[in-house]
């Protein structure tokens, strides 16, 4: 199933809460709307669920106006973050339960459903679950429960908001990888709201990053977090630092080290804001001919695949605390200790004017 949104806005009184939406869901694609508390990602997902109408726009399903159909005639299947299971059913009951309130003519036998809640228990590896009540499951197992229901009805789509907001980071990395599996299982277009970079990273095909009730930028998770579209999504992506900087006669310049310009900047004079992901910095011992900036390591957190340096700036070019990340290798090969002075460099960075 695909998904089209066209021109999409919806106002709460004078507050604006989506403005101008356009977007496209090819079918199979897992997409993630990703951004901030109150960005609209909920109001979003709720329109083209049916839960919650436009002020103007449309929504399309397989290329088919579907902006005033009722909830129930859109086959979408959903996850909320306190899914509510029916507390005094048995969870094999809570995901037979869509099927059992469908019309007489459509219903499936009392053994089709059986076949079907079991293969679904089988699906999210619970079956053995099957005659406890919810509450009597952790909370990873109850999303798990949620989703086997969600899907219980053969959705089209599956729409899920903020589905392991409430677990704890062990249980959500799990659930991560495991929802991935289940959509590359089962190829069904899906759309999930989260406020979380690293799950909205790991887990979607496309990455909708949404600000103040606009999208900033829409590209696979490798474009959004390697060439943001704005400041807005270099920040919010992930760690950033970020130095002033200016471009004079086509040249672009942090202090007196001489950049590359980046290919998406103007080469017009002004004044800049140089933004460079801690992996990005070169950090040396020497400098090796051209110029570098000199920092102190202030901390080394060497936790992980990779060494975490903080560094402050020796001019004070900036009074923000330099971020570098290196690999366990280099970190070894340079012999660096706290409070030690260092080189660093600017591999890869993108300017964009301040104002
Ligand atoms: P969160 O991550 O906190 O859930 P969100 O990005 O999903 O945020 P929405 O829930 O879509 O954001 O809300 C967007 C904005 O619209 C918020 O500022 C919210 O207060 C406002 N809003 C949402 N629903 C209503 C409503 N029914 N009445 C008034 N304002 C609303």
């Amino acid at each position: 199933m695909s998904i089209e949104v066209h021109n999409l806005s919806r106002q709460f009184g004078s507050f604006t809460a989506l403005h101008n939406i356009n977007l496209q869901i090819n079918p199979g694609e897992l997409l993630a709307l990703l951004g901030p508390s109150g960005s609209g990602k909920t109001t979003l997902l709720r329109i083209i669920a049916g839960l919650e109408t436009a002020d103007s726009g449309r929504v399309l399903f397989n290329q088919q106006d579907s902006t005033t159909k009722h909830v129930r005639e859109r086959h979408v299947g959903f996850v909320f973050q306190h899914y509510a299971l029916f507390r005094h059913m048995t969870i094999f009951e809570n995901v037979a339960f869509g099927l059992r309130v469908r019309p007489k003519k459509e219903r499936p036998s009392n053994q089709e459903i059986k076949r079907r809640v079991t293969e679904l228990l089988q699906l999210v590896q619970l079956d053995w679950l099957a005659d406890r009540y919810p509450h009597q499951l952790s909370g990873g197992q109850r999303q798990r429960i949620a989703l086997a229901r969600a899907l219980a009805v053969e959705p089209s789509v599956l729409l899920l908001d903020e589905p392991f907001g409430a677990l704890d980071a062990k249980v959500r990395k799990e659930l991560r990888a495991w929802l991935r599996k289940l959509h590359d299982d089962m190829h069904m277009t899906s759309i999930f709201v989260t406020h979380d970079q690293d799950e909205a990273l790991e887990v979607a095909d496309r990455i909708v990053v949404m600000n103040r009730g606009q999208i900033e930028q829409i590209g696979t998770p490798n474009e959004v977090y390697e060439k943001p579209a704005s400041p807005f999504v270099y920040e919010f992506l992930g760690q950033v630092n970020l130095f002033h900087g200016r471009i004079h006669h086509g040249q672009a310049w942090i202090s007196d080290l001489k950049i590359d310009v980046p290919e998406h900047a103007t080469t017009e004079d002004l004044d800049a804001i140089a933004y460079v992901r801690p992996h990005d910095i070169e950090v040396n011992r020497t400098v090796s001919g051209e110029p570098a900036l000199s920092a102190r390591i202030i901390h080394i957190l060497a936790i992980g695949p990779a060494v975490r340096l903080e560094l402050e700036h020796a001019d004070k070019l900036t009074k923000n605390t330099i971020y570098a990340a290196i690999s366990k290798e280099r970190f070894h090969e340079l012999q660096l200790v706290k409070g030690e002075q260092v080189f660093i460099k600017p591999r890869h960075l993108a300017l964009f004017p301040n104002h």
